[in-house]
């Protein structure tokens, strides 16, 4: 017999990651599927993979080092024997992890590789809709939603006596292989088993109310708490509260997405405010003490005297607080000036005296000599060049 270290080319301090490194360069170079027909590359194929189920396994490996292959027979740790390819490929089957031989030879997906279990509960997402106030204050929302509870009458487990037996179909393990033979090589299939849906167990007696599923469908309501300063797209996760799982599987969680609901009145620049106040042109002018509401209330602000249209009034830490810090944005007030659309004969009369007055030119044109200077260059200008 072959010595297993020479057989995977490696020496006797190799360790476990050069080992399987080395049965996978040989696996792949004997493996069937590219050297169909080959008898010699089939008995290689079949060497190396007994060589590396031995180097691969510590107490096998342990006994192969002492005492060489007689401490495997003897041992209690035999050696796997394959006689036939079908071998090599069940045994790394329940041996290798999911990319090792799927990676090497595009045996089944991963998923179909781990034992599945009951089915685990999904997440349910809903979306919350806030106002600037309730993000402002932080808020308390009550929703309510339809998911898979947990059953109460067999508390969770499907059985109405809690008994189980073995499922027979798989003898417990939840999953069946199908080896076959085709053209191309041998195809591993590792299938969920279908009589016991996974669970490897079947259940002797049922619960009647939810049918052995463990869990049913209901209505339920879930307090939520969103801290102050959220925004539009944030999301808060809300562990366990989404469906309940299959017989006692984990159960999902709860995903609440925020939207935010436009203000009448504010727009928002991360955690600062902004808020135009439009006002006469007396109050601009003679200046004023106004009232303006911000998210936290009304609060009074003092224009001066000569407030110009655009100006703008910051309000510090009167904005949003950050969801952060303790730190508030601030609020912004942008002044407008109300210009009148109508005019009354007697208002117009009275404007049209205002505006003789020098202080209510526009700058620029205050003086007099200016503009007429100004409307004479024009009117040589269109002289000078109308058609
Ligand atoms: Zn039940
Ligand atoms: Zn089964």
């Amino acid at each position: 017999m072959r010595d297993y270290y020479d057989i995977l080319g490696v020496s006797r301090s190799a360790t476990l990651e050069e080992i399987k490194a080395a049965y996978r360069k040989l696996a792949l170079q004997y493996h069937p599927d590219r050297n169909p027909g080959n008898k010699e590359a089939e008995e290689r194929f079949k060497e190396v993979a007994e060589a590396y189920a031995v180097l691969s396994d510590p107490e096998k490996r342990a006994l192969y080092d002492r005492y060489g292959h007689s401490g495997l027979q003897s041992g209690g740790a035999a050696a796997p024997h394959f006689s036939t390819l079908e071998d090599v490929f069940r045994y790394f089957a329940d041996l290798l992890s999911d990319d090792f031989f799927g990676g090497l030879f595009g045996s089944p997906s991963s998923e179909t590789r781990h034992r599945t279990q009951s089915e685990p509960g999904t997440d349910i997402r809903i979306r919350l809709r806030l106002s600037l106030e309730e993000i402002a204050h932080g808020a308390e929302k009550t929703v309510e939603l339809s998911r898979w509870n947990s059953c109460s009458a067999c508390g969770g487990s499907g059985s109405r006596s809690g008994k189980t037996q073995m499922c027979p179909q798989c003898h417990g393990r939840g999953e069946v292989q199908h080896v076959s033979r085709s053209l191309f090589g041998h195809v591993i299939q590792i299938v969920t088993c279908s009589t016991c849906g996974g669970s490897g167990q079947l259940l002797i007696d049922p619960c009647p109310k939810c049918h052995g599923g463990g869990r049913v469908r209901e209505k339920a309501t879930v307090t939520v708490r969103i801290p102050p300063g959220v925004a539009e797209g944030y999301y808060l996760t809300l562990r366990g509260e989404g469906n309940a799982g299959q017989r006692k599987a984990p159960t999902g969680n709860l995903i609440v997405i925020i939207e935010e609901v436009e203000h009448p009145l504010f727009q928002r620049d991360g955690s600062d405010i902004h808020a135009t106040l439009t006002v006469s042109f007396a109050e601009a002018a003679l200046g004023a003490t106004v009232k303006v509401p911000t998210i936290w209330g009304i609060t009074s602000i003092q224009l001066k005297p000569g407030t110009q249209p655009g100006a703008t009034i910051r309000l510090p830490e009167q904005g949003l607080p950050a969801i952060d810090s303790h730190k508030r944005g601030d609020h912004y007030v942008h002044i407008s000036i109300y210009v009148p659309e109508q005019l009354t004969a007697e208002e117009r009369k009275l404007l049209e005296q205002l505006v003789q007055h020098p202080n209510f030119q526009p700058p620029g044109q205050r003086n007099a000599k200016f503009r007429r200077s100004k409307g004479t260059l024009w009117g040589k200008v269109r002289e000078t060049w109308s058609p």
